[in-house]
C-alpha cells in the first residue's frame, strides 16, 4: 500500500469513573472531575500510538450524552421525547475542545455523533408519534453540533448501529442532512450484521464506513463485489470479547482486508466502542492494533 494506514477509535473507552466523587461535584457544582475522566482516555489511547483519538466519550452512555443536552428529551429510565426536538447549544463540543489539548502533533481527534435514528429507536415517544419527523429533528439538532464541532476535530463519525437492526427508507437522506455541505470528512459507524444492506451503505453520503469485521468476518464475502466502490475503516479487534487479539493475528486480517479492498482500506479501528471492556484490556488491543498497523505500514 503506498498510502498510510491510519489508527482510530470508534468512541467510547472505559475509565474508572468515581461515582461518589461525581456526586459531590454534582452538588458542589464543580465539574472539574469529568477533565480527569478525557485525560485518562486520551492519554491510554495517544500512549497505545492511535493516530486517530476521540475524547472517549465518558461522560455518558452514547444516548443520553445527547438526550441530555438536547430541547424535547427527558431522561429516566430511558430517554423520553416529550417536545419538540430542537439543539439547545453545544453538545459535545466542550469535552472535544479540552480532548484537543491533550494531543500531541500529528494526532487526530474524531468527533462522535449518536445518529438519528438511534436516537429516536432508543427514545420513548410521547409527542411526534411520527418516526420520520423525530428523526429528522434529531438529525437537525446533530447538523447544528457537526457544524461546531467540524471546527475542533479532524473526522465526524456518526455512530448509527440501528441501521443493522433496521434501515429506514430514508436512510440516506437522514445522513446527508447531517453531513451534506460539511468541510470536515465524515465517516458512517454501523456494527452488527451489515450484510443485507450494503448496496444501501455504500451510497451514504459520508467519506468512510466503519464496520464490525472482526466479530462478523463473513462481511468480507459480504463486501467482495462493492469493494471498490468507498474507504473502510476496518474493525479489526473485537469490542465484545476480552481476548486480546495477538498482532499477528491483527495483521493477518489487516491483510486479508488488503487483499479485497485494497487501498481503500484506509483505517483500522476496534469494531466498536470498547466502553464494555475492562481498560487493561481495551489498552492492550489498541497497542497491538498500532503495532499490526506499523508493520502494515512498513515501519
Ligand atoms: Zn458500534
Amino acid at each position: 500500500m503506498k498510502q498510510k494506514l491510519k489508527t482510530s477509535v470508534i468512541g467510547s473507552y472505559p475509565v474508572c469513573i468515581d461515582t461518589l466523587e461525581l456526586i459531590n461535584d454534582y452538588f458542589s457544582e464543580r465539574e472539574s472531575s469529568w477533565t480527569r475522566y478525557i485525560e485518562q482516555a486520551v492519554h491510554d489511547m495517544t500512549t497505545a500510538g492511535i493516530d486517530f483519538v476521540s475524547d472517549g466519550q465518558t461522560r455518558d452512555p452514547f444516548i443520553q450524552l445527547f438526550a441530555r443536552k438536547l430541547r424535547g428529551c427527558r431522561i429516566r429510565d430511558r430517554t423520553e421525547i416529550i417536545g419538540h426536538v430542537e439543539c439547545n447549544g453545544p453538545i459535545t463540543v466542550p469535552d472535544q475542545k479540552y480532548a484537543r489539548t491533550l494531543l500531541p502533533r500529528n494526532t487526530g481527534l474524531v468527533g462522535v455523533l449518536t445518529g438519528p435514528y438511534t436516537l429516536t429507536k432508543s427514545s420513548v415517544d410521547f409527542f411526534y408519534h411520527d418516526e420520520k419527523e423525530l428523526c429528522f429533528d434529531f438529525a437537525a439538532a446533530l447538523r447544528n453540533e457537526a457544524v461546531l464541532l467540524q471546527k475542533h476535530v479532524d473526522l465526524i463519525s456518526i455512530d448509527e448501529p440501528f441501521f443493522s437492526n433496521e434501515l429506514p427508507e430514508y436512510a440516506e437522506e437522514l445522513v446527508g442532512a447531517i453531513t451534506n455541505g460539511l468541510s470536515c470528512p465524515t465517516r458512517l459507524h454501523v456494527c452488527g450484521d451489515v450484510s443485507r444492506i450494503i448496496p444501501q451503505l455504500v451510497e451514504m453520503p459520508v467519506d468512510i464506513l466503519s464496520h464490525e469485521f472482526k466479530a462478523s468476518p463473513h462481511l468480507f464475502e459480504s463486501f467482495r463485489e462493492y469493494s471498490c466502490l468507498r474507504k473502510i475503516c476496518l474493525g479489526a479487534v473485537r469490542s465484545d470479547d476480552v481476548r486480546v487479539e495477538s498482532v499477528e493475528e491483527i495483521v493477518t486480517h489487516i491483510k486479508k482486508a488488503i487483499a479485497i479492498f485494497g487501498e481503500n482500506i484506509v483505517q483500522i479501528a476496534p469494531d466498536c466502542g470498547q466502553r464494555l471492556l475492562p481498560r487493561e484490556t481495551a489498552f492492550h488491543k489498541l497497542q497491538n492494533l498500532s503495532a499490526a498497523g506499523e508493520i502494515i505500514n512498513g515501519g
